[in-house]
């Protein structure tokens, strides 16, 4: 039995679609704020936000994959269905999700309302690009349908809403043929200690990616390191560290030598994770960041499902603290514009400010049809987050930070000029 609003929970937890027009319509004219898994908010790891006071509506109990079509390679999900399970109930058919979330708590209806990325993207676009149709509520609480056939500018706009024009309650997912537990991959990695190179080869690999089922290019850039003078007073200062590496992963055969070393690297990350999980507070700092670090090489064998879920072995443990975050799509013919442009405002910006530490990025193709329809040409998806020191000229998510505004609108410009689009944040 569902919770009734009468006693105004603090999460609504709806069985079914019913169950979500009553809540919306009794909570009317008051604002609800959907969840599916709730592993956005994970993301944002700034500053606690203040308590949310509007009522929250999980779909975690809807989680039901209702019909599974072979033939035609389509399943049918309530909107809380986590994609980690309809992926197992796709494999039963020799079948597939073609994206997925890099955690395994992600649901249908959560991935689908921020459009959805991974670095299967450079062959498959985006999560919602992979949506056939859709079931919502709207937010005066009335029921509907939509689909790339029919009603397709409110299907645009429900899919990437972020709930706000719109509650998904069930979808019809497009699966492609593919077995990710015997699907071998090989990783083909490239490292870099110079930021033009790596732009270079990123372009290179995103608009010929050959073979490669996945791909992720990654960078870090570190403030300069600066230590006491052993005699005197004052700092030297070291330089910085810099260093990018580009992976590709490739399908391959599985000799029992392969599988040997993917159970090795298995068991390895699964420690690791461990390891830095009970690390905690300033001394547990190293051993995070290096299973963070373990993120950045990828393993050398691995399996398709293995390696969609790497970041799960040990993301949860990498280091924490405010963040300035952004993430664009930017057309190939401007892709290394962007991508410089962006570096050289937040390098900029450390300079002057101070309050950046380590900037880091991570790139990879997205062939998305819809994207693709809008720009005339494929994108390269750039992301960076900074690290902000806590103190200073950066005081948290309700300080209302002029650097955060500064760099808001230096990115801005970059998107105007160059053409690029933002991946908006939900909130
Ligand atoms: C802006 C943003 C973009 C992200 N992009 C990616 C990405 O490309 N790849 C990746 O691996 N991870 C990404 N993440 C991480 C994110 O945690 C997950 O991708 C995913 O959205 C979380 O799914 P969830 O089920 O936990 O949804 P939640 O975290 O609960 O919700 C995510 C958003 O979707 C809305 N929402 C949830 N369920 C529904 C529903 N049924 N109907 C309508 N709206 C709903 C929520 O209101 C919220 O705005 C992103 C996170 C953010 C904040």
């Amino acid at each position: 039995m569902s919770t009734t609003l009468a006693a105004l929970p603090e999460e609504y937890l709806p069985r079914d679609t019913a169950d979500v027009v009553r809540t919306v319509r009794d909570s009317r004219p008051q604002p609800l704020t959907v969840r599916g898994g709730d592993h956005s908010s994970e993301q944002l790891d700034d500053e606690p936000a203040p308590p949310d006071r509007r009522i929250v509506m999980s779909l975690r109990r809807m989680n039901r994959v209702q019909a599974v079509d072979a033939d035609a390679r389509l399943v049918r999900v309530q909107a809380g269905a986590r994609l980690s399970d309809i992926d197992r109930t796709l494999a039963a058919h020799g079948l597939g999700l073609p994206i997925v979330g890099d955690h395994r708590e992600i649901t249908a209806g959560g991935f689908a309302a921020v459009g959805g990325l991974s670095a299967a993207s450079h062959r498959y676009g985006m999560f919602s690009d992979n949506v056939v149709a859709l079931e919502y509520v709207d937010p005066e609480g009335r029921f509907g349908t939509c689909g790339r056939t029919h009603h397709a500018d409110r299907f645009r706009r429900i899919l990437g809403g972020a709930g706000r024009t719109g509650i998904i309650t069930a979808l019809t997912l497009q699966a492609i043929e593919v077995d990710k537990d015997h699907t071998w991959l090989t990783s083909d990695a490239h490292r870099f200690l110079d930021f033009d190179t790596f732009v270079e080869h990123s372009h290179a690999e995103i608009t010929r990616p050959g073979d490669a089922l996945l791909q992720v290019g990654r960078w870090v850039d570190t403030a300069p390191l600066r230590v006491s003078r052993p005699v005197g007073t004052g700092n030297i200062q070291l330089g910085t560290v810099r260093f990018g590496q580009w992976s590709s992963l490739h399908p391959t055969t599985a000799t029992p030598s392969l599988r040997a070393r993917r159970e090795l690297g298995a068991r390895a990350r699964k420690s690791l994770g461990a390891i830095a999980s009970a690390a905690g507070g300033r001394a547990g700092m190293p051993v995070r960041n290096a299973a963070a670090g373990a993120l950045m090489f990828a393993p050398k064998v691995l399996t398709l499902r293995d390696a969609e879920y790497l970041a799960d072995t040990v993301i949860s443990s990498s280091e924490r603290g405010p963040a300035y975050r952004v993430a664009v799509f930017a057309p190939m013919s401007s892709y290394s514009t962007v991508f410089h442009r962006l570096h050289d405002l937040f390098a900029d910006h450390r300079e002057r400010s101070g309050a950046i530490t380590v900037i880091s990025a991570m790139t990879y193709g997205v062939r998305s049809p819809d994207l693709h329809e809008s720009a005339g040409e494929d994108h390269g998806f750039i992301t960076f987050t900074c690290r902000l020191r806590p103190t200073g000229t950066y005081s948290g998510r309700s300080g209302a930070p002029e650097l955060v505004r500064d760099i808001t609108s230096g990115i801005d410009d970059i998107c105007r000029s160059e053409r690029a689009r933002r991946y908006h944040t939900p909130d």
